[in-house]
């Protein structure tokens, strides 16, 4: 495994391929029967008691998430906040999840002779496959609703990030999460990863990823076609409006594009602004922009740290370069930083084209497209230039007009949208794409329900 922002062999771990994917998928199918009976307050106690071991290992946790994936420490040290916070709330829901009682009449028989109900019941063994970016966070959306609702996980992390699930797998160990229950195997994902999206005895894949790789996952899930969740790549919107404050948005939008180092899903890399601030935001992004720290992941006041390999920052220039090419204006960055470690500055481009290649694929890497409008663009052809893309996944309305929020956040076709706030999770809130960006949704109740199934059970008595 290499750090990124030194270009150093930090640790090697084991390569699983079939032969562990089918050992863990055995074990899981093995714990699946009593795990998925066991009483809810005992799953609960068990998750509570993950989310404090997490908590009492907060500065291995920031260490570790630091080199797996070389994310900046400011950022890796919310990794373990993220990781307990979404444990205690999926620790609240075993003893909540539910059936209903229906009013059924089958056949027109009398309802006094028929009692209709649906149970909630675990979906199986799921296999859940991640990324490498905040893989901590990623792993963590598939472990914790897993075992709130009495699922058995293998989970397959990304070559890139092999240490974080580990670590989460040890800790759940510690917590008393059974043999079984919850299990690792690293490898690489044409080898682990399709053997466990094709496996016969795996009822469910949870993937993260890029869209390429889920139709993969969705093609490999047909043999025994076990449901597939699916959180894909994303080319999310942020629109500013005239009326916006300022303060709040130049920041915001900036962030949006640039946080780490726009390796997330949900970056704000199309960026549309009114032609009346459309000079105050690109001067601002720029200026903002030239605040920002790049440099080494352990120093606290980072904050913009690597590209996750030497082959995304030359994918990433490539793409800079196309971009001057078809006529973008350079206002900021568009060169790598200095010394070693794959760093690209964050870069803003004015005057893009809906056609240009930065606007329309997903970049991964600090570079926001802006584009401009004006007053003649009514809310529909506003709505029409974000709904112009493949992927659905995030977007933001930067304004302070009731009217503009109301249109736009109705009109955006994405799984999740902001107002004064980019990509602003909880997990409480849904979270999942639209179009290609994805099948399902994570996080809150929407996760309970990718993870279990309804059963309808009919009793009659006459
Ligand atoms: P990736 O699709 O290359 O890899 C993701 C995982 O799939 C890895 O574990 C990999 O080993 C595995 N994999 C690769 N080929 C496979 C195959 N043939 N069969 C089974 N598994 C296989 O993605 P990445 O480069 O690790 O992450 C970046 C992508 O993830 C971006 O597109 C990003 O938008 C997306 N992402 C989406 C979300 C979301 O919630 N929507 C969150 C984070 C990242």
């Amino acid at each position: 495994m290499i750090d990124p922002a030194t270009e150093k062999v930090i640790t090697k771990v084991g390569l699983g391929g079939k032969r562990e994917i089918n050992l863990a998928v055995q074990a899981a199918r093995k714990a699946f029967p009593k795990w998925s009976a066991s009483a809810p307050d005992e799953r609960t106690r068990i998750i509570l008691r993950f989310a404090e071991l997490i908590e009492e290992h907060q500065d291995e946790f920031t260490e570790l998430a630091i080199r797996d994936g070389g994310i900046p420490r400011a950022i890796a040290e919310t990794c373990p906040f993220f990781c307990a916070l979404f444990l205690r709330y999926y620790a609240g829901w075993p003893t909540k999840i539910t059936g209903q009682t229906l009013p059924s009449t089958p056949h027109g028989k009398d309802p006094a002779d028929v009692l209709a109900y649906t149970l909630r019941e675990p979906i199986g063994v799921v296999g859940g496959i991640t990324p490498w970016n905040y893989a901590f966070g990623m792993e963590m959306l598939k472990i914790a609703p897993a075992l709130a609702t009495g699922c058995c996980l293998v989970l397959k992390p990304a070559e890139e990030a092999p240490i974080a699930g580990l670590f989460l797998a040890e800790l759940a160990h510690q917590a008393g999460v059974p043999d079984g229950v919850f299990s690792v195997v690293n490898g690489l994902g044409h080898q682990a990863g399709a053997a466990l999206a094709e496996h016969p005895d795996v009822d469910k894949i949870a993937f993260t990823g890029s869209t390429e790789v889920g139709r993969l996952i969705v093609h490999a899930a047909t043999g025994n076609l076990k449901k597939v969740s699916l959180e894909l790549g994303g080319k999310s919107p942020v629109f500013v409006f005239p009326d916006a404050d300022m303060d709040l948005a130049i920041p915001g939008v900036a962030m949006a594009g640039f946080a780490m180092s726009g390796q997330n899903c949900v970056c704000g890399s199309r960026l549309y602004v009114h032609e009346d601030v459309a000079d105050q935001v690109a001067e601002g992004i720029a200026a903002f922009a030239s605040q920002l720290s790049l440099g080494s992941t352990q120093n606290a006041n980072t904050d913009v740290g690597p590209l996750i390999s030497a082959k995304q920052r030359n994918r990433v220039e490539k793409m800079i370069r196309n971009a001057k090419k078809q006529g973008a204006t350079l206002v900021c960055g568009g060169a790598r930083g200095k010394g070693k470690g794959y760093y690209i500055q964050p870069t803003l481009f004015d005057h893009c084209k809906p056609s240009m290649e930065l606007v329309k694929d997903e970049v991964f890497g600090p570079v926001i497209a802006m584009q401009r409008f004006s007053d003649k663009d009514s809310f529909e052809q506003l709505a029409a230039m974000a709904n112009d893309t493949c992927y659905g996944l995030s977007g933001s309305v930067w304004t302070r007009d009731l009217e503009a929020a109301m249109v736009m956040t109705k009109a955006i076709n994405t799984g999740q949208i902001g107002v004064n706030c980019h990509a602003a999770m909880d997990p409480s809130m849904p979270f999942g794409g639209t179009k290609e960006s994805g099948w399902g949704a994570e996080f809150g109740e929407a996760g309970i329900e990718l993870f279990t199934k309804d059963k309808a059970v009919t009793l009659m008595w006459n």
